[in-house]
């Protein structure tokens, strides 16, 4: 299995690509093909052995008891023996809970074995340099890498969060992290804007070779890692095998799955989970006011030129869809020179428009809508009073978006939704959705769980209390020297 660019280049092995993050004509690398699974094999042995199935089709180089090795060491740290599991809450809605990790949300799926992947990758290459992780994050990468790269050795990990721009949860994750190897910085701007940072820090070769001199590499945990798609394809098939194994589905029967979208890491694995062979109908892309990604899915045209807003469900506010571009990848029938053009487009303009063939072929699978802030309040209240079921705003938002997709189109297949936070990593918000809530998150969660008796999670009680370690603030124009300073002052 080899692994191409989007922008054009060398194909190259999984761990060149995994170890690379980015490719170095700035292009994301998907693979030559797509293994297909039979969705029915692996049910008997849960999520690991999916796991395992899903993985290896995509690591052909990696000795088997070695990934084995490598999945139950990471899917070990999760609260729950299905590690995702789903949770019916209608006839037609089922939801697929994927916050059992440490850091409650979804990013643990894909950052508690990317550390893990990331270093049989280097024994696989040969690489003898550190490896030095940019991350730049809208709230819950940031700590889901930090905790999944703390101590590990021949690495270390720089944390780059939008000031302002995360929830009190989120930030206090991030900035009381322990650990000798990790690093974390607030920059002045939006998510946007410090993914810009890292994406220009990657393609600086001025960067790179001062880095390298010191016997470090640079390397990304951002979702263009393909290390960091390839565990999420897992939940899309055991999540279908929980719906066979417990007669909501005949076997081979197409479900939705309806995923609230940022970077469009967490949807395009879905697509992946879909070439693969897994019945699907549609992929529902749910947006809250950022809403780019619904515009483009139904003009074809992507464009960034808008205000960017601040939302509740703040891990999805991005202008600036990175995964999208594995998608344009094969709707451009991998034409890797129309990519360029594309993305292009996009860095000087702003944008770009796909031909009406490719829009076509997009909306066969592909679903999108977006709902306000009201709206998502209003969809945490009406779920818990209707169903007991207390969402996150990310979820609601997916929710809301999905009820609204059912009520336009009629469509009554059975739907899967993403459920990617723990309420209470956004307590204050979820609170307001029954009641006017007060300052202090740590007040507003035990005023939450009275309310409504769901469990606190350990991992945000531990939080109460803990020294904050990481008091750094750069603008956007420093942070080249905030990545070297480490590096070059040998720390
Ligand atoms: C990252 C994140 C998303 C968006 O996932 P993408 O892969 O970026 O589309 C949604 N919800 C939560 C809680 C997240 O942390």
């Amino acid at each position: 299995m080899r692994y191409l660019s989007t922008r054009g280049g060398e194909p190259v092995i999984a761990a060149e690509a995994i170890v690379r993050g980015i490719s170095p004509s700035g292009g994301l690398y998907v693979p030559e093909s797509y293994p297909t699974i039979d969705w029915n094999n692996g049910v008997r042995g849960g999520y690991l052995a999916t796991a395992h199935r899903v993985m290896q089709a995509y690591l052909p180089e990696t000795d088997s008891t070695d990934l084995s090795r490598m999945i139950a060491a990471a899917y070990g740290s999760f609260d729950h023996a299905d590690v995702t599991p789903v949770v019916k809450l209608t006839e037609r809605e089922h939801v697929l809970e994927l916050w059992h990790g440490p850091t409650m949300a979804f990013k643990d799926v894909a950052l508690q074995i990317l550390p893990h992947l990331m270093r049989s990758s280097l024994r696989q290459t040969g690489e003898t340099k550190q490896v030095y992780i940019l991350v730049a994050t809208s709230g819950d990468t940031g700590k889901a890498a930090l905790e999944g790269f703390r101590d590990v050795e021949g690495t270390r990990v720089l944390v780059f969060y939008p000031h302002g721009g995360v929830s009190e949860a989120q930030r206090l994750q991030m900035v009381t992290q322990e650990g000798e190897n990790v690093d974390v910085c607030a920059v002045y701007g939006n998510f946007d804007d410090a993914q810009t940072g890292v994406k220009q820090i990657f393609a600086n070769a001025e960067i790179a070779q001062q880095i390298d001199e010191k016997g470090w590499r640079l390397s990304s945990a951002n979702s263009i890692n393909f290390g960091r798609l390839l565990p999420q394809i897992v939940y899309y098939f055991t999540s279908y095998q929980t719906l066979v194994a417990r007669g909501e589905i005949q076997p081979g029967e197409k479900v939705n799955f309806c995923v609230p979208t940022g970077n469009f890491g967490d949807i395009l694995a879905g697509e992946y989970a879909r070439r693969m062979g897994l019945p699907v109908h549609k992929l529902i892309c749910a947006s809250n006011r950022n809403n780019v990604l619904t515009d483009f899915f139904e003009s074809g045209v992507y464009d960034e030129n808008r205000p960017f807003y601040q939302s509740m469900s703040c891990s999805i506010d991005i202008l600036i869809s990175s995964n999208l571009e594995r998608l344009l990848f094969e709707l451009a029938n991998r034409d890797d020179a129309l990519v360029r053009e594309w993305m292009q487009g996009l860095k000087e303009k702003g944008m770009y428009a796909l031909p009406q063939r490719a829009l076509d072929e997009l909306k066969q699978t592909f679903s999108a809508g977006w709902c306000t802030e009201e709206d998502t309040l209003e969809t945490i209240k009406r779920v818990f009073d209707e169903t007991g079921y207390l969402m996150d705003p990310h979820t609601a938002v997916a929710q809301c978006v999905y009820e609204r997709y059912a009520e336009k189109t009629g469509d009554t297949t059975r739907t899967v939704l993403l459920s990617t936070a723990n309420p209470y990593k956004f307590a204050s918000d979820v609170l307001g959705a029954f009641e006017q809530a007060g300052e202090d998150d740590f007040v507003n969660a035990d005023r939450l769980n009275a309310l409504t008796n769901a469990p606190i999670p350990r991992g945000m009680s531990e939080l109460l209390g803990k020294p904050e370690r990481h008091h750094d603030v750069c603008t956007l124009e420093d942070m080249p020297n905030r990545v070297l300073g480490p590096i070059l002052n040998g720390k």
